[in-house]
C-alpha cells in the first residue's frame, strides 16, 4: 500500500511535472489574453509553414481595431481586452490547413496562411462584422493591410512591417480600409523618411528653386503672368566625394510636408523669393506681371498669415496686384468656416485670390455663393476629353458660363494640346496655363520673356 501510494504520489507528481510543463510551454507560446500565438512563436510558426510549404503561396493579413485607444477611453479598458478576447476567439476558430494567427502587441493581430483571395476576403468579411457586433453603444470597425508573401527569406518581423505599410494607408479610408503592400508603397515611406530627414539642411543651403511657369492669353498669345512652382534640387555627396544633384518632384515632398506642417516654411521662402524676383525686375525697368503663388491649406490656421503677406510686400515693395494668391479648392470644402474668415481678410487687404484646383472636390458649386475669390482655376487633368460632345467639355462649358454670371474669371491649366485651347477659347476661357504654351522655366528663363516697358 505504502509503496502503492508511492507509486501514485510518484504520478501525481509526474503528471504535476508535465501540467507544469505544459503550462510553461503554453505560456511561453501563445498569447495570455487571447489565446492566439505571441509575436515571438508566430513569427518561428509562420517562418516553418512557410519553409515546409516551398510550392505554395502564403499571405500575410494584419489587422488592428480602429480608434483602438478611443474603446479603452470610452468603455473602459476591460470592455477593450474583451474585444480583443473577441478578435482572439474568431482567429482560432478559423480552420483552414495552413494558418497561424499570433497578436503582436496591443490590437495588432497577424494571420499568416495560404489561400485564395475568395477566401481572404471572407475571413475580412466575418472579422468585420463580427466586430461591428461586439458593443452596440460603438461602432467598432478594423483596418487590414495585406502582404502578399514574394520572397519567403524574409524575416517574419518584416513581412508584418510591410503589411503594417499597407494598414498604415488603409486607416486613411474609412468605408474601404483594406489595402495590399506594394513596392510602391514602401518607396514612399522611405522617401518620406529621407525627405524629413534632409529637409532643414535643404532650406539653409538654399535647395529650393522658385520655377516660374507663364501663364498666357490665347487672343494673340500674350504673356499675362505665371505660376510660381518650387523645385528641390537635393545635393548628394556620392562615395567618390563627388556631389550629385537630384531632382525631387514637388507632388513627392509638398504631401510630406504638408502632413508635417513644415509647408509653411517653405512656402514662406517661395513667396518671399518671388516677391525679391519681382523687386529684381521691376527695378531693371522691366514690364512685371503678376505671379500667384500658392498657398497652402495648413497656412491658412496662422492668425499672423494676413499680416506676413502685408508686410512682404510693403518690404519689396511690391504692388498689390502682382502678388496672387492660388488656394486649393479643398481647403474651402475641408474647413469652410476658418477658410472663409482668411479669404475676407486677404481680399479685405486687397490680394486678388484664385481658387486653384477647381472642380477636383465635391461642394464646389454651392461653396462659390459664400467665397470671395476672383478667379477660378480649372486643371484640364480633371476634365480629360474636352471635345464639344462630351460630358467634360459640357461641365467645363457650364462652369465658364456660370463663372462670369458671377463675375470670376476663370483659368484653365494643364493644357497641353491646341484642340484644348481652341476648345477653351471658343466657350470663352482665354487665359491658359499649362506645356502647350510652356513648361516651369527658371527665373533667368522667364525673364527672358519679359519685355522692358
Ligand atoms: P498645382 O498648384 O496644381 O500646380 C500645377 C502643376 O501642374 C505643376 O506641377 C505644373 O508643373 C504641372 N503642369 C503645368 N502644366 C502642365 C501640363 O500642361 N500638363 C501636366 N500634366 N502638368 C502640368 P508641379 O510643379 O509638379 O507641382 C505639383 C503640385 O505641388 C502643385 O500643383 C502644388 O499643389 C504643389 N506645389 C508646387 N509648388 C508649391 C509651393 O511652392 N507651395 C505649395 N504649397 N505647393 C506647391
Ligand atoms: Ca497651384
Ligand atoms: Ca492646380
Amino acid at each position: 500500500m505504502y509503496k502503492g501510494v508511492g507509486v501514485m504520489a510518484e504520478n501525481v507528481e509526474n503528471i504535476n511535472k508535465d501540467e507544469k510543463n505544459n503550462d510553461l510551454l503554453y505560456r511561453a507560446s501563445y498569447d495570455e489574453l487571447t489565446g492566439v500565438l505571441n509575436k515571438r512563436t508566430f513569427y518561428l510558426k509562420a517562418k516553418e509553414m512557410m519553409i515546409n510549404n516551398p510550392d505554395k503561396q502564403f499571405q500575410l493579413l494584419r489587422m488592428n481595431v480602429a480608434r483602438f485607444k478611443v474603446i479603452n477611453e470610452l468603455l473602459g479598458e476591460a470592455e477593450g481586452d474583451k474585444l480583443l478576447q473577441y478578435i482572439g476567439n474568431f482567429l482560432r476558430s478559423v480552420d483552414l490547413p495552413l494558418y497561424e494567427a499570433g497578436r503582436l502587441y496591443s490590437d495588432h493581430f497577424v494571420i499568416c496562411f495560404s489561400s485564395d483571395d475568395d477566401t481572404v476576403k471572407h475571413m475580412m468579411y466575418s472579422l468585420r462584422y463580427i466586430a461591428s457586433g461586439f458593443n452596440l453603444r460603438h461602432r467598432t470597425t478594423l483596418n487590414f493591410g495585406l502582404y502578399r508573401i514574394d520572397d519567403i527569406e524574409l524575416p517574419v518581423s518584416i513581412m508584418c512591417d510591410r503589411a503594417n505599410i499597407a494598414l498604415v494607408q488603409a486607416k486613411a479610408d474609412f468605408y474601404n480600409p483594406y489595402r495590399e503592400y506594394d513596392d510602391e508603397m514602401r518607396r514612399k515611406m522611405v522617401l518620406e523618411q529621407k525627405i524629413l530627414n534632409v529637409l532643414d539642411r535643404a532650406l539653409d543651403e538654399k535647395e529650393f528653386i522658385v520655377y516660374l511657369q507663364p501663364k498666357y492669353d490665347s487672343n494673340g498669345d500674350v504673356l499675362i503672368g505665371a505660376e510660381a512652382l518650387v523645385r528641390w534640387i537635393h545635393k548628394e555627396i556620392d562615395i567618390e566625394g563627388e556631389v550629385i544633384s537630384k531632382f525631387i518632384s514637388p507632388g513627392d515632398f509638398v504631401p510630406v510636408f504638408e502632413k508635417n506642417g513644415l509647408i509653411y516654411d517653405l512656402d514662406k521662402y517661395v513667396w518671399r523669393e518671388t516677391c525679391r524676383l519681382m523687386r529684381e525686375w521691376l527695378r531693371a525697368g522691366l514690364d512685371v506681371k503678376p505671379i500667384s503663388v500658392n498657398v497652402s491649406r495648413v497656412d491658412l490656421y496662422d492668425p499672423g498669415l494676413v499680416d506676413f503677406f502685408v508686410d512682404l510686400i510693403r518690404c519689396y515693395e511690391i504692388p498689390i496686384e502682382l502678388l496672387e494668391l492660388e488656394l486649393t479648392e479643398s481647403a474651402y470644402t475641408q474647413d469652410p468656416i476658418q477658410i472663409l474668415e482668411v479669404t475676407d481678410k486677404l481680399k479685405d487687404a486687397g490680394f486678388t485670390i484664385l481658387m486653384d484646383d477647381f472642380g477636383s472636390g465635391y461642394s464646389s458649386l454651392n461653396m462659390l455663393k459664400d467665397v470671395r475669390v476672383d478667379t477660378l482655376k480649372l486643371d484640364m487633368g480633371f476634365l480629360r476629353s474636352t471635345d464639344r460632345s462630351s460630358r467634360g467639355g459640357n461641365i467645363l462649358k457650364a462652369v465658364v458660363g456660370m463663372a462670369k454670371g458671377l463675375n470670376l474669371h476663370v483659368i484653365a491649366e494643364g493644357v497641353e494640346t491646341r484642340e484644348q485651347v481652341d476648345f477653351l477659347s471658343s466657350i470663352g476661357c482665354h487665359r491658359i496655363q499649362g506645356y502647350f504654351y510652356s513648361k516651369p522655366l527658371t527665373a533667368d528663363e522667364y525673364r527672358e520673356l519679359l519685355k522692358k516697358k
